[in-house]
């Protein structure tokens, strides 16, 4: 062999071996066998145009060996990707310039393997700072708000927003219309009814759903209890999120070591071969030297190859774990959905009563109007209220007003019929609805409520107690909700002004097509 034939054979080799040494991760069986070639064929003194046409022949092995390393890496991208979803989606209020910053170091590092456990711990930042955004009651709250209403603001129902939009604000204004809240929180009430009113888009919304929410938890009083706890388990799953991204952190950086490690080896083996090509005298010592350093070559690098596929496995391993522990949060905070959701069914019923409360019938009276005069069927409205109610209150005490409180709808649902509606308004008011019930009707059934309360046998510590209600009845013409509550109100004011225990109607009725 000639130097320069023995310089290209030298070349070749280097290159070879620092090539596949650089592609050693993948396990591909192929180049293996293509690498036991090259050692076979060097042993049998084969010229560097023989090695360099084996080599040719390799190239696209190694292109497929690269390929698979950069699936992989799609793969891990598109984890992080799924991640950076899953807080979006569950409506965590990800603060966006992290967000993007976190973007961007995936899309710089997604390809390189020792910035992995990196990418990892930037994106628990990323929960961790979503988390403490803001106060975590605050921040909890927004994350509620933003799981109750971002389940529907997805782009293929942006029709459906503003609809939504109006909905919700009616919602919202009609729960803080009877919150129960002390009365300095008036102002707050209205000025917020004011915003939901003027309110036309999702972007504001945010804000007026936290004030709102920062009502109702007043309003729940023990809901806040619920959510520490609840931050509580949030902050302990997280904990252990960290934990499994420590040891993937750690399985990565000692794969980065066993590579830096298997390089340092090679290199040395490398210039071993290189040095004892040129020392060696004749050929067969030359054949023998290079067959001996590439076997050298081989065991290292299956070695290598060997920790690489555990490793990988490992950090694998973590990655699931970590999935797993982000599905958990999510079932987490769609348990605590339904509980928010249990709350506010609470919120609009009355306690002492169990009836729906005013916030309830707020919230249906305005669909039940419009369906009315959209189908041009008769609704009609009651407000009762007891008579002389505060005497009850003085005479036989708090307790018994309260007894008397319960008694008096139990009398009164004797006489309804199925469908018609009974609210607790407030204090010892009770409100009616009657949907598809003409007034004539509607008096029928007053009358029989209020002779239902008078002849009730109430007793307070067995002493017999007479208890009555005034009665103002109306039907709804074509006119706005207010006015036609404020003539059912006019009629009761006129029921009480005629010595109570009556049934007074405004005899206003729809023009009717017969
Ligand atoms: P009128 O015939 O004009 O309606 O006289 P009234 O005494 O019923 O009316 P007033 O508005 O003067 O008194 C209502 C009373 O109802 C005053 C309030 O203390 C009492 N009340 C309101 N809510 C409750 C309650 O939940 N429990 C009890 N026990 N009393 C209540
Ligand atoms: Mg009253
Ligand atoms: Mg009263």
């Amino acid at each position: 062999m000639t130097d320069i034939s023995q310089d290209k054979l030298v070349n070749a080799l280097r290159k070879a071996v620092s090539r596949t040494s650089l592609l050693a991760e993948g396990n591909d069986p192929e180049l293996d066998s293509a690498i036991r070639q090259i050692r076979v064929q060097i042993s049998k003194g084969a010229d560097a145009a023989a090695i360099q046409t084996i080599l040719d022949n390799v190239e696209p092995l190694l292109l497929k060996v690269d390929e698979a390393r950069l699936t992989r890496a799609k793969h891990f991208r598109h984890t992080l990707h799924d991640l950076i979803d899953v807080l979006d989606q569950h409506g965590q209020n990800v603060p966006q310039s992290e967000k993007k910053a976190f973007e961007t170091s995936i899309r710089s590092h997604w390809q390189s393997l020792p910035h992995w456990p990196q990418l990892l711990k930037e994106y628990l930042a990323l929960v961790e700072s979503t988390l403490s955004h803001s106060t975590p009651i605050d921040n909890e709250k927004r994350t509620l708000i933003s799981r109750i209403f971002r389940r529907s603001s997805s782009p293929q129902n942006k029709l459906n927003s503003q609809e939504a939009l109006q909905q919700v604000s009616h919602t919202l204004s009609g729960l803080l219309n009877n919150l129960a809240l002390p009365s300095h929180y008036d102002n707050q009430i209205s000025e917020l009814k004011k915003a939901l009113a003027n309110n036309h888009t999702f972007h504001s919304f945010p804000k007026l759903l936290d004030d709102v929410i920062a009502l109702i938890m007043v309003a729940i009083g023990n809901t806040q209890e619920g959510l520490t706890s609840y931050l509580n388990e949030l902050n302990k799953q997280l904990a252990s999120i960290n934990d499994s991204i420590v040891k993937s952190y750690r399985s990565q950086k000692n794969l980065s070591e066993s590579r830096e490690g298997f390089n340092a080896t090679m290199q040395q083996q490398v210039q071993e071969a290189a040095s004892a090509v040129q020392q060696a005298d004749d050929l067969d010592t030359l054949k023998l030297l290079i067959n001996e350093r590439m076997a050298n070559i081989s065991t290292t690098m299956s070695r290598y190859r060997k920790q690489m596929i555990s490793q990988e496995k490992m950090s694998n391993q973590s990655i699931s774990l970590l999935k797993s522990k982000v599905t958990r949060m999510e079932k987490d905070t769609s348990s605590l959905r339904t509980s928010l959701q249990e709350k506010l069914a609470q919120a609009m019923t009355d306690a002492l009563t169990d009836l729906p409360n005013r916030a309830a019938y707020q919230d249906a009276i305005l669909p039940l109007c419009a369906s009315s005069q959209k189908n041009a069927k008769p609704l009609s409205l009651a407000i009762c209220d007891i008579d002389f109610f505060k005497q009850v209150n003085d005479t036989w005490g708090h307790l018994a007003g309260d007894k008397v409180l319960r008694l008096v709808p139990r009398q009164i649902r004797n006489a309804l019929n199925k469908p018609d509606l009974l609210y607790r308004y407030g204090g010892e008011e009770f409100v009616i609805v009657f949907p598809n019930t003409t007034l004539e009707d509607a008096h029928q059934r007053a009358e029989a409520i209020r002779k239902e309360v008078e002849k009730a046998p109430f007793n307070v510590n067995g002493e017999p107690v007479s208890v009555t209600i005034s009665i103002g009845l109306a039907e709804l013409i074509d006119e706005e909700y207010e006015a036609f509550f404020s003539r059912a109100d006019k009629q009761l004011y006129c029921a009480k002004e005629a010595g109570r225990n009556k049934v007074m109607v405004d005899n206003a009725t729809p023009e009717r097509e017969h």
